[in-house]
């Protein structure tokens, strides 16, 4: 008889419980922080195409330690309420590991959003916001949501009007979700924001020798093969970075109907609109077409990028990866089995607490940038660029004035003398924050021999941060 798999909820706690075992809570602390404290399903109505459609829906707090909680909202027919407290739960260390002020939630939508057109899923998701503003699950002081699998920037903007229209008088109401377009309220950078943050991380994971010892690679991400699992919002933005800018191979992407591989490396943004034309990967003239996507993710390669669904990496598989490093973009890639096989191979794991935290870093800026009313920069930009202006003026008298007659080249003179703009401030928020965390995930990993692995790492991290903030708060 076939042994029954470990569900995705499972795999978190199992994680969790493992490092927990390594710490020395106070009693009945490790106990408080697993639990999911609520969930709430809703089911309602929506008239369309002439008949009554029952949707169901699922609003997830796992921590209140902080609040806002904060955590997308997942439009898949695959929801459920055990992977909802999954990913609440995620969303809970995640926030702690790299210190935005949040505590964990996640919620979702039973419904295939390919089967509904724009007008539908406005009216679908203007009413689920409307349950959830009811019992204070959509909130810019209590609870947060931002995009995930299946929604995006549009869901968001109709979720805050949703909410402004039921809060006229509530001068925040834009920051009661993340993740919106610029024009209602979002913040520069947001939507490459999770893509972006996979791209920082392996960046500070190259500048650590002895880390990419550990997973047997060395030099810089420039030729590495890289294969990716889903190329959505996180695994476009993710490909599409590292290898535009740090010049990686993609050789392999793997979607819904099969795999294109390509050893001299994939273009993803022809790849990315033959997607958009056709629907998938099949037909793309830019490399070799296979059904079976699942099987290349055992494809020879340096970094791994599942970056789609959960739990694709089980016990039946996770034998036969041929990679040297994953990172987990994707939240719950690879189950908690998988992990005990990998790490036995010698595989390193970059968590997905971590590897996707560029999401919720930049929904935190947007939600800073919401409560205070003003883009970021809006104030000191000009007044930067008039001090680099005096100082490189001063540079250019003193110069002539000396007869050295140094000229500063043109292209860091223009650099020089814009000052940052929202964009650039966010990314500099969020690599600051990948740098940082990954420095507190590293130390706990080298240091403590108890500890071997990132993921343990990251948790051993986070945990420690949640309980004192329960200690502080004298439970
Ligand atoms: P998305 O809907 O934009 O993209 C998902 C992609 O994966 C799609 O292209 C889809 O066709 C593909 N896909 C789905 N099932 C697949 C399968 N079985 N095999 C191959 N490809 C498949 O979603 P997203 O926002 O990019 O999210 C992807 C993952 O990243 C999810 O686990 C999500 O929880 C996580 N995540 C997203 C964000 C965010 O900001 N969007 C933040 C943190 C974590």
């Amino acid at each position: 008889m076939a042994l029954k798999k470990i569900s995705f909820r499972d795999s978190v706690e199992r994680m969790f419980t493992h490092a927990a075992s390594l710490m020395e809570l106070s009693p009945g602390l490790e106990q408080k922080i697993r639990v999911c404290n609520s969930t709430y399903t809703v089911r309602f109505g929506v008239r369309l195409r002439g008949q009554i459609h029952t949707f169901t829906g699922y609003r997830s707090v796992h921590s209140e330690h902080m609040e806002p909680v904060k955590g997308g909202i997942r439009y898949s027919l695959d929801v459920n309420q055990d992977e909802v407290e999954a990913l609440a739960a995620l969303m809970t260390y995640k926030c702690a590991l790299v210190e935005v002020p949040f505590g964990g939630s996640k919620g979702g939508l039973r419904i295939d959003p390919r089967a509904w057109n724009e007008d539908e899923l406005e009216r679908i998701t203007r009413r689920f916001t409307y349950e959830l503003s009811r019992r204070n699950l959509i909130s810019p002081s209590q609870n947060v949501p931002a995009p995930d699998m299946g929604t995006g920037e549009r869901e968001m903007a109709w979720m805050a009007d949703a909410y402004k229209r039921l809060h006229p008088d509530d001068i925040n109401a834009k920051a009661c979700v993340t993740g919106k377009p610029r024009t209602a309220g979002g913040i520069d950078g947001r939507v490459e924001a999770t893509g972006r943050g996979v791209q920082f991380a392996l960046r500070e994971f190259f500048r650590h020798d002895d880390v990419m010892k550990r997973a047997g690679l060395s030099g810089t991400l420039a030729g590495k093969r890289v294969v990716v699992q889903g190329l959505g919002n996180v695994g476009y933005h993710a490909a599409q970075f590292l290898s535009a800018e740090d010049r990686a191979l993609i050789t392999c992407v793997i979607e819904r109907d099969g795999v294109i591989r390509n050893p001299l490396g994939i273009n993803i943004d022809a790849l990315r609109g033959h997607i958009r034309a056709t629907g998938g990967v099949k037909g793309f003239v830019g490399g070799d077409f296979s059904e079976d996507g699942l099987r290349a993710l055992e494809d020879e390669c340096d970094i791994l990028v599942p970056a789609a669904i959960e739990s694709v990496i089980d016990e039946d598989n996770a034998a036969r990866i041929n990679c040297k490093l994953i990172i987990e973009a994707a939240n719950g890639p690879v189950t908690a089995d998988a992990d005990a096989i990998l790490r036995e191979k010698g595989i390193v794991i970059i968590p997905d607490m971590y590897a996707n935290a560029g999401g919720v870093t930049v929904s935190y800026f947007e939600w800073v940038k919401n409560l205070s009313q003003i883009s970021l920069g809006r104030l000191e930009r000009r007044y930067e660029e008039a001090r680099a202006r005096m100082l490189v003026e001063e540079l250019e008298r003193l110069s002539a004035d000396t007869g050295l007659n140094w000229t500063l080249s043109r292209g860091f003179k223009e650099a020089f003398l814009t000052g940052a703009d929202e964009l650039e401030l966010v990314r500099s928020g969020l690599d600051d924050t990948m740098r940082e965390s990954f420095k507190k995930m590293k130390e706990v990993w080298m240091n403590n021999p108890k500890v071997d692995d990132m993921r343990t790492a990251a948790y051993v991290v986070a945990i420690r941060r949640i309980s004192n903030v329960y200690n502080s708060l004298g439970l």
